[in-house]
């Protein structure tokens, strides 16, 4: 890097001259300026007077030598005319009295020397440097005056006559010189002197003028140091410097006004802040009284409810139980008639029953959803079939149209989903006299792991009056609420199904015009199901193609079975009556084309689906057909064997039942799904649940091949207790009850039982705590029997209660005997604690053809395996991932059941299945009580290949 230059130390000290002045006080500065001005003023003067008074000095003294060469050159004329030299000399030498004088020449005609006289030894100037032009001549420091001697004339004609001398006067300038010395100590000493006073007064002046400006400083240092805006700068003349401090006395006035303002605002804000905060404090504290009693009102409320579900259910629970065993021995058709009125009245009542409590639920936000996987399409169909017989019955058409894109498995909540559809269905067909009511389903978006939703319920009624669009969602609003209305209701289904949208994080609306129909719509975003990916989707490779014809008279339902069957890769031909389907049918056998399914509904106009395939067999086609009924018709349907029909299939159908009768009817074997059950466990096509029952009705022993169980039952209600003792009983079991908690232990402390019935609200000792006493007796013994809650209860997380309180499972009140009797079949069909833990061994080695040898080597490959599939299971239990826990179970079970460990094959059935309800809580027990079934496995396998060895 070059260096850099270095400034000139001279600029560097001016500059820093510079500096230094700029920085100076102002009175400083004035004070140098004033000082300055005037010795430069003073300077200039004295030296114009000096050298105005030296000039004349200097004219005075030529002056005067000029006279005396005058005088002297007139006396001169004579001597030099007379030649006398001696008398020249003698005036010449006069000329000593002038000490100015030093030296006198006179020069002759012929310019020599005629006569001289000098002061000194020597000549100053010597002659001939003496100037000979008359006049005054200054040179350094001398004065030559020469003048011209001129002889008298009357003498000119003498030797000298008529000739001319000159005279030469040297002068020195000595006495000028000292007056001009003095004249300037004289200068000097006034300058000096003029200085000094111009400094003193410089001062005094500064000091006068900057006072102003101090007072000013002053007084900003002040405001600035106090703040204090009431100060003001005096003010001591009208010049620049006065209206600055008038300027600024202005500009301190105005700050100290809104200074004031200000101060004055903040008080009042101080004061209403002070006035607000205690306002606020009262508004709270009286808030959080207000809060305390919502709370306690909230609490008292969920506990008046969950007693009012209790004390309304519990009779209700008799009366209808009551009504169904007196019904079943009935034969007095008047009696029975009258029966069945008080069953559908208690229905009915129940279900009002069932809509205040769900309301005042999400009202308490009691009210909490499940989260578990669940198909749409079937669940949309098991759902609409609860009502397919109402609108059987108003003769109108009941269709689910979902479409193709929408993803089967989803996750959310099907049962409050499924009742919000059944408000918005059940709301179609009672406000519908004819047409058709649709349930639409597609997708809005489709996110990665979630879908959004559109969902519409359509119908052809009576429409809502525009002004009554908004209000029908609200509580207890009905869009005709006159005393005449003809149509019952509660006003509550649409608010609990909009409340329960929202709770689901969807939205509801509706479109409507009177006279013309309504659609309700809802949107929701439900995740998809892990499973969705991998569940197969319905199709059926072989059947790609097949032409398949499908009579309906219903637009909508011909739309949805083209939907449905174009995708599954068959080909569809649509027709809209028997005719039209004749004609569709021979003119496609005329081109060749063989049509090996037609699907027809039955009931349509003019002929009907029946009559259609009798013609169709009249004519001699012998294609498969399925029949589209009705709920309530398809016994009629079924009564025809000559129509050879493939299937009746109740409306509306759920397509994997469809699908399932379709590959039936073809031929087609469905391979089953690779990774677990079928996903579809509804019942065969053929075996329409509308037309048998087999749940319910006639009187029944013990499901076949299953044992007879003792059972406990814990019942306070007297009612109750001889409900269950008949339906127990009814069903082949041995009852024993207990009229409290308290006396359920102890009878089971003395008796042996394969299941309890435990009501849980008792006196004595609940339910919970008669659960945790026997389960506490059973932790000694080893043993586990199952324990089923029955409850009245109807609020959040009762099931979870019951759950954790050791119960197996729940069963709400009224008590649904058909769902009892599953129970029931389901204990029953258990292997017993009692049962050794390979009792399938034998039926094991049937199954291998009698090769023992066999078994055993698979029974060794178990027992290797074993610790590693019960880990799997563990882990999957621990994830929480319902999924996970279904198949690990699945492997589990198959492996169990390989070996004949029966009673371990239960409980992995056990856990796959609430795995696939996704209940983690119940799978995390029954995994405790697999562990230990499996430790037993083990101890008897070998045992058994140890005796073998031996
Ligand atoms: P309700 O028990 O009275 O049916 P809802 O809350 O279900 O109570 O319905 C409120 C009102 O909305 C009904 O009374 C009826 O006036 C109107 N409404 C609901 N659904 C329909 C529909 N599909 N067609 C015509 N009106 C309807």
């Amino acid at each position: 890097m070059m260096p850099r230059p270095r400034a000139p130390s001279g600029v560097l000290s001016l500059r820093r001259v510079r500096t230094c002045l700029r920085d100076l006080s102002i009175r400083a500065k004035l004070t140098v300026l004033l000082t300055l001005t005037i010795y430069v003023a003073l300077t200039v003067v004295g030296g114009l007077t000096y050298w105005r008074h030296a000039e004349r000095t200097r004219a005075n003294l030529q002056a005067r030598v000029e006279n005396l060469a005058h005088v002297i050159a007139g006396h001169l004329g004579s001597a030099l005319l007379l030649a006398d030299a001696d008398t020249a000399t003698a005036l010449l030498a006069s000329l000593a009295v002038d000490p100015c004088i030093d030296q006198a020449l006179l020069l002759g005609p012929d310019g020599e020397i005629f006569a001289r006289w000098y002061r000194h030894d020597r000549p100053v100037v010597p002659p001939w440097e003496m100037p000979q032009r008359p006049g005054a001549h200054f040179t350094d420091r001398r004065l030559l005056v020469v003048d011209t001697v001129e002889a008298p004339a009357a003498r000119r004609s003498g030797p000298q006559g008529g000739r001319h001398g000159t005279l030469v006067l040297e002068a020195n300038l000595r006495q000028v010189e000292e007056l001009a010395a003095d004249e300037r100590r004289g200068a000097l000493l006034t300058a000096l002197i003029g200085a000094l006073v111009a400094w003193v007064f410089s001062v005094l002046a500064a000091k006068r003028l900057v006072r102003p400006l101090l007072a000013l400083e002053r007084v900003a240092a002040r405001v600035r140091d106090q703040e204090d805006f009431s100060l003001r700068v005096p003010k001591h003349a009208d010049d620049e410097i006065g209206r600055v401090v008038d300027s600024f006395n202005l500009m301190l006035a105005t700050i100290q006004r809104r200074e004031e303002d200000l101060r004055r605002l903040t008080c009042d804000l101080e004061k209403q802040v002070r006035e607000r905060t205690a306002e606020l404090r009262a508004k709270n504290a009286s808030l959080q009284e207000a809060m305390r009693q919502a709370q306690e009102a909230a609490r008292a409320k969920a506990e008046f409810l969950a007693n009012m579900s209790h004390e309304i259910r519990t009779p209700m629970n008799g009366i209808m139980g009551m009504t169904e065993l007196a019904l079943e021995s009935a034969d007095d058709p008047v009696q029975r008639e009258q029966l069945e009125l008080v069953r559908s009245s208690a229905d009915h009542l129940l279900y009002i029953i069932n809509d205040i409590l769900d309301f005042s639920k999400i009202e308490a936000r009691k009210l909490e959803l499940a989260h578990r996987p669940f198909s749409i399409r079937d669940h949309l169909a098991d759902t609409l079939r609860r009502l397919a017989v109402t609108a059987q019955d108003k003769g109108l058409e009941l269709a689910a149209d979902v479409e193709p894109e929408v993803p089967d498995l989803l996750v959310g909540d099907p049962d409050r989903l499924g009742q919000v559809l059944v408000n918005l269905v059940g709301n179609a067909i009672k406000f519908t006299d004819a047409g058709e009511v649709v349930v639409g389903v597609e997708v809005l978006e489709r996110g990665e792991r979630d879908a959004q939703l559109h969902f519409t319920v359509s119908d052809t009624g009576i429409g809502i009056p525009e002004d009554k669009l908004d209000q029908i969602f609200r509580a207890f609003e009905q869009a005709d609420s006159s005393m005449t209305r003809r149509y019952g209701g509660t006003g509550l289904g649409l608010a609990i199904s909009s409340q329960l949208v929202e709770l689901m994080g969807g939205r509801i609306w509706v479109e409507s015009r009177e006279g013309a129909g309504s659609t309700f719509h809802f949107s929701l975003r439900l995740p998809v199901a892990d499973g969705d990916a991998v569940r197969p989707r319905l199709g059926v490779d072989e059947l790609a193609g097949t032409p398949v014809l499908v009579v309906d008279d219903n637009a909508t339902n011909r739309k949805i079975l083209e939907r449905m069957l174009a995708a599954w890769k068959l080909r569809p031909f649509v027709t809209a009556s028997a005719e039209e389907a004749l004609k569709a049918y021979e003119f496609l056998s005329a081109c060749g084309q063989r049509v090996p399914l037609v699907v027809t509904d039955v009931c349509m106009p003019d002929v009907d689906g029946l009559e259609f395939v009798r013609r169709l067999r009249a004519r001699g086609h012998d294609c498969a057909v399925l029949a589209l009924t009705s709920a309530g018709n398809a016994g009629e349907a079924r009564r025809h064997p000559e129509l050879r029909l493939a299937g009746v299939l109740s409306k509306p159908v759920k397509p994997s039942t469809l699908l399932e009768a379709i590959v039936e009817a073809l031929g087609t074997a469905l391979a089953p799904a690779a990774d677990g059950p079928p996903a579809d466990t509804s019942p065969a096509p053929t075996a329409d649940p509308a037309a048998g029952d087999p749940a319910g009705g006639g009187a029944r022993g013990t499901a076949a091949g299953a044992r007879r169980l003792r059972v406990l039952a814990a019942e306070d209600n007297a009612v109750n207790q001889r409900l269950i003792r008949l339906l127990v009983e009814k069903r082949g079991h041995e009852i024993t009850l207990a009229a409290n908690g308290r006396e359920a232990v102890d009878r089971y402390v003395d008796e042996q039982f394969d299941l309890v019935l435990m009501d849980v609200q008792m006196p004595e000792m609940n339910g919970f705590e008669a659960t945790a006493a026997i389960r506490e007796i059973e932790a000694r013994t080893g043993r586990h029997v199952p324990v089923i809650a029955m409850t009245a209860h109807a609020m959040k997380g009762d099931r979870e209660r019951c759950l954790e309180a050791g119960m197996d499972d729940y069963i709400s009140k009224p008590i649904d005997r058909d769902v009892l009797f599953e129970h029931l079949d389901r204990v029953a069909a258990q292997p017993t604690d009692d049962t050794a833990p390979l009792s399938g061994w034998s039926d094991a080695i049937e199954r291998l053809g009698g090769d023992e040898e066999l078994l055993r080597e698979i029974a060794r490959a178990y027992l290797q395996e074993r610790a590693a599939l019960i880990g799997d299971l563990q882990q999957a239990v621990r994830s929480g991932r319902p999924e996970r826990i279904e198949r690990a179970a699945h492997s589990v079970k198959g492996c169990v059941a390989n070996v004949g460990a029966e009673r371990a094959v239960q409980l992995a059935l056990q856990i796959e299945q609430a795995g696939r309800a996704g209940e983690i809580a119940p799978a995390a027990g029954l995994l405790e009580r697999l562990r230990g079934e499996l430790a037993a496995v083990d101890t008897a396998l070998t045992d058994l290949l140890a005796g073998e060895a031996a």
